[in-house]
């Protein structure tokens, strides 16, 4: 089972996965990149990743989206 744990170590670090280190001041960035219409996941690609795999940084990040979008909405002309 040794050899199965390795190579699912090493499957994870191939896919690039940035980790929960992302914190809150990527996920801004990457919310606004969101919001212009661009890619964030060619900016942030370990971010990106990890947002599939990780519910806890997928709700901050949505958390933020929806702020931003609602902010977005109320904005005076
Ligand atoms: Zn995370």
């Amino acid at each position: 089972m040794a050899d199965l744990r390795r190579l699912d170590e090493l499957l994870r670090a191939e896919a690039g996965d940035a980790g929960c280190s992302a914190g809150e001041a990527i996920l801004d960035a990457y919310v606004e990149l969101e919001l212009a219409g661009e890619d964030p996941a060619r900016v942030f690609p370990g971010t990106a990743i990890h947002l599939q795999s990780c519910p806890g940084c997928r709700a901050d990040h949505d958390g933020l989206l929806e702020a931003a979008r609602r902010f977005a909405d109320v904005t005076p002309e």
